[in-house]
């Protein structure tokens, strides 16, 4: 930016130096001419008059300024007189512009380029009363002849105002930007910089964006730090799930091996055990879940995903859970109109655009919680319903219902309202904070809410 200013200050003030001088140069030489003519005019005048009373005699008395040349030249234009040249050798001069005009006017002026455009002559010629023609001439240097004779001055003064150009561009340069560059671009505050209204804009738009980059930095690390501490309290979680199972299955098998339990009480121990390995392998399987969904969400095919089918399969899958539990399960669909679909008749599209394991999972584990956190021989209904920018699923149940300072934090991992029940029913604290994962992924929301009449209605929505 200052090479910038300085190039064009320089520039500018450079040619506008270089204008001024040539343009006052020509103003003064004009002058100069006009004096030079009136000079001659005069001297011209005062010689024809010194003549016309001395005769011949008076040129051999008159002192001519320096450089200034007389002729005389008589009716037929031969030369009679000359201050400069042997008039033997000068040729006729009738036919002289300036010559032809004093005999016709009685005098003239007029100014002739020599050989070179440096040099120029001017001349004055009168006629006098006995018909001869008295001239003086005197050269002159042209503005060029000026310019080339006084060469040396010129370049030096050229050179000089140069660099006085250069020291003053360059000065004018950094007092631009020096204020621009103390211009403290951190601080919250808009400076009042003299003489520079014109970036007042400017500097409130950097300081509007340092606001937002702000902002999103504070978001980013505060975001950071959330995953930080939440990264921290799911290993100790993880850790702390895995090891309780596995503290349980090492206990009992040492006691098995150590002989202290009775042959007879072996079976009961060795359910156990299994039932501890079955809790290990759901918690593995939901944690590799979990790491799934969150590393690789961007690599996952969508595709379109029938609701109303995938229900009915979740419900087949979980067939004999409910049976152990004698928990009725079924599916209802509802259209767009509100009716309800005869699913023995046709099974409806109600499409949704995502990732058909995902939304299994989704449908799966809420169906799953149904059944584990029901009553005995409670029902379980599924009601799929499309609406005009989503598919609902709604997932009821007849069990014990979830308290409304729960609803909320269910969905948390290894959130459990009742931890024994949890492990009793084989239960991870995982399956609902995969649900609300999923259903946030497709861009929708899970929430809980009492069923009327008891028991407790999940709602997923995903857009379709
Ligand atoms: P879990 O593996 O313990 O079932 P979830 O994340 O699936 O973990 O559920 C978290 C907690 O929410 C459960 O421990 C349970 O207390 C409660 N819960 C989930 N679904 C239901 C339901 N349908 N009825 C009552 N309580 C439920």
């Amino acid at each position: 930016m200052v090479k910038k200013i300085f190039r064009n200050t320089f520039l500018t003030s450079l040619v506008a130096v270089i204008l001024s001088v040539g343009l006052i140069l020509f103003i003064f030489y004009g002058y100069f001419e006009e004096q030079l003519v009136a000079n001659l005019k005069a001297e011209g005048k005062l010689l024809a008059n010194g003549v016309k009373h001395a005769g011949i005699e008076y040129f051999e008395n008159f002192e001519p300024t320096e450089g200034m040349r007389i002729t005389w030249i008589d009716q037929d234009g031969e030369v009679l007189y000359d201050s400069m040249a042997d008039i033997s050798s000068m040729d006729n001069h009738s036919q002289r512009e300036e010559i032809i005009e004093a005999f016709e006017k009685g005098e003239a002026d007029t100014i002739r380029h020599s050989d070179t455009l440096a040099e120029r002559t001017i001349y004055y010629a009168k006629l006098l009363e006995d018909n001869t023609v008295i001239r003086i001439s005197y050269g002159y240097n042209t503005m060029v002849g000026v310019f080339f004779s006084m060469l040396q001055p010129v370049l030096l003064g050229m050179l000089i105002l140069s660099l006085a150009v250069y020291v003053v561009s360059s000065y004018t340069a950094k007092a631009v930007v020096k204020p621009i560059n103390e211009i403290d671009i951190e601080s919250g505050e808009i400076q009042e910089i003299k003489g520079y209204d014109e970036i007042k804009p400017l500097l409130k738009r950097i300081r509007r964006q340092n606001l937002q980059i702000d902002t999103k930095v504070r978001q980013l690390k505060r975001e950071h730090e959330r995953r930080e501490d939440f990264r921290r309290e799911f290993t100790a979680n993880v850790s702390h799930e895995l090891k309780t199972p596995l503290t349980s299955i090492s206990g009992i098998s040492e006691m098995m091996l150590n002989g202290i339990i009775k042959e007879d009480d072996i079976p009961e121990f060795a359910g156990n055990i299994n039932k501890e390995a079955s809790r290990l392998i759901s918690l593995v399987n939901d944690i590799i879940l979990i790491s799934e969904l969150e590393g690789n969400e961007q690599y996952m095919q969508k595709e379109e995903v029938n609701i109303a089918e995938l229900a009915a399969s979740v419900i087949k899958r979980l067939e004999i859970p409910a049976a152990k539990r004698h928990v009725k399960m079924s599916l209802s669909v509802v259209d767009r109109d509100g009716k309800e679909v005869n699913i023995q008749e046709h099974m409806p599209e109600m499409t949704v655009f995502g990732v058909y394991n995902m939304i299994e999972q989704l449908i799966f584990n809420l169906s799953d919680n149904a059944i584990k956190y029901n009553k005995e021989s409670g029902s379980v209904n599924i009601i799929v319903t499309e609406c005009k920018k989503t598919v609902k699923i709604t997932v009821e149940d007849t069990g014990i219902g979830i308290a409304d300072e729960d609803k909320k934090s269910v969905f948390e991992r290894f959130y459990r309202v009742d931890k024994g029940r949890s492990k009793e029913v084989g239960g991870t604290g995982l399956g609902l904070s995969i649900v609300k994962h999923v259903a946030l992924y497709h861009g929708g929301g899970v929430h809980a809410e009492d069923r009327p009449g008891g028991g407790t209605r999940m709602i997923a929505e995903l857009p379709k």
